[in-house]
């Protein structure tokens, strides 16, 4: 079983996925929880290159690549063996970000991202995304004075950002769990609990 969070800057993507790997592992379940970018050997350097101040000049279509590639990475050595070998994997960002920042939010052609991303992942679709949707006011505000690169584009970005976010939930309901991120954060880690129960191996 494979589970994503999106979710833009301060969402909370981070501590729920944390949270929901502590609450199936204490049900008995192997868990892998990992994150996008750099959670490989290549990827770790990707990500220094992404979100390293120096490179804010990246044209949008090399950042799209790079994600890309660190997604390719990703899926063949670490995501898909723990599937392979029944672990439940449970990331920290998947695709959906990519369609989100490099297509809405960098304004490239949606069906370019969606098509690099559909090959460099060979196809692999999460069986749930839990997007945690958050005005970037609120999750800006909360992440304070810890910007990464990104996190210096104007406002408008970020609610190309969300929309995108929120058309792909709307898209394929049944593949998404919309969590209003300015809930507790208890109250939201019950609400994916009640909708992760539903999707579980029994
Ligand atoms: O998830 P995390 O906050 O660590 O993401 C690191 C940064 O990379 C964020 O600022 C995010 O906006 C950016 N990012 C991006 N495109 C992606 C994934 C992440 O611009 N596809
Ligand atoms: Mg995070």
């Amino acid at each position: 079983m494979f589970i994503a969070f999106e979710g833009g800057e301060g969402s909370g993507k981070t501590t729920q996925s944390r949270l929901l790997a502590i609450w199936l592992r204490d049900q008995g379940f192997d868990v892998v929880q990992t994150r996008e970018p750099g959670s490989t050997k290549v990827g770790m350097r990707l990500r220094a290159i992404l979100l390293d101040a120096v490179h804010q000049g990246l044209s949008a279509r090399s950042e799209a690549l790079l994600y890309a590639a660190d997604r390719a990475e990703h899926v063949e050595k670490v995501i898909r063996p723990a599937l392979y070998r029944g672990s439940m994997v449970i990331s920290d960002r998947y695709v959906d970000s990519s369609l989100a920042y490099q297509g809405a939010g960098r304004a490239l052609e949606p069906g370019d991202v969606a098509r690099i991303n559909a090959w460099a992942t060979g196809g692999l679709v999460p069986d749930l995304t839990v997007l945690i949707d958050t005005p970037p006011s609120v999750g800006l505000t909360r992440l304070g004075g810890a910007a990464d690169r990104i996190e210096s584009e104007p406002l408008e970005f970020h609610e190309r950002v969300r929309r995108e976010f929120r058309s792909l939930a709307a898209a394929a309901p049944e593949r998404y769990l919309v969590v209003d991120g300015t809930l507790a954060q208890e109250q939201i880690s019950l609400l994916i609990h009640d909708r992760v129960r539903e999707v579980l191996p029994d």
